[in-house]
Order: structure tokens, then C-alpha cells, then sequence
């Protein structure tokens, strides 16, 4: 008797371990699929300057010939928090977060855009 209540023990522990990774594992699941695909693409006068994964925060100095710009990406919204172009349009443009919108500070022929990642790099197969 007192083999089978201790293999119930650790049949419980494994259990509880299990279905904590399991609810770990879909919480990250489904981190990944809600954000999957979204890449922020920067070009600069027409030629592609950069793309960042829109899933990961960060702080990005764009240099132009013509200007700098600093871009942040955060909790899923890209914005240009800093400029030193004449009009500022591309920081009051604000946030922006869905494939298809896009930031434009014309005074540094600078484009931000959102778009759908082509392909699927490595993350993609994961699953
Ligand atoms: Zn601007």
C-alpha cells in the first residue's frame, strides 16, 4: 500500500508539473500567434532601410541623409517618438498597429510600415 500512495504522489506532482508547462506553453502559443506575421519595414527614399519583428520592443535610430528619426516599437504599436525634421508629422502621426498603416516623414523621405512577414522565418516552423 504504501508503494501505490507514493507512486499516487508523484503521479500528481507529474501531473501538476504537466499541465503547468501546458498552460505555460498555449499562454506562449498564443502570445506567438496573436503577434505572428507583423513586421515593421522602414525605407528611406524608396530603398528598404530595415525591418524589426513588430512583437519585439525596442528603440530604433533611423539616420537618414536627411534627418534622423527614432522609432519605437512596443507592446505591439510602432510610432516615432523623435524627430528632427521641420513639421513633426511623422510623431504626431502616432501609433500605429495593423498591417497596412504607415508613418511618413516626407521632409526625410522616410516610410514606416506594417506589413505581413513573407514567408515565415524559422519561428514560423516552431510548432
Ligand atoms: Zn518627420
Amino acid at each position: 500500500m504504501d508503494h501505490k500512495t507514493s507512486f499516487f504522489k508523484k503521479a500528481d506532482i507529474v501531473l501538476a508539473i504537466a499541465l503547468l508547462l501546458l498552460g505555460l506553453g498555449s499562454f506562449l502559443l498564443l502570445q506567438n500567434l496573436q503577434k505572428a506575421g507583423d513586421t515593421v519595414t522602414v525605407t528611406v527614399d524608396g530603398s528598404l532601410y530595415g525591418t524589426y519583428p513588430l512583437a519585439e520592443d525596442r528603440t530604433e535610430q533611423i539616420v537618414t541623409p536627411l534627418g534622423s528619426n527614432t522609432l519605437r516599437i512596443e507592446g505591439g504599436r510602432v510610432w516615432i517618438s523623435e524627430a528632427d525634421c521641420p513639421n513633426h508629422d511623422c510623431v504626431e502621426k502616432g501609433a500605429i498597429a495593423k498591417q497596412g498603416q504607415i508613418i511618413l516623414c516626407l521632409p526625410h523621405k522616410l516610410s514606416v510600415t506594417i506589413t505581413e512577414q513573407e514567408g515565415g522565418g524559422p519561428d514560423a516552423v516552431s510548432y
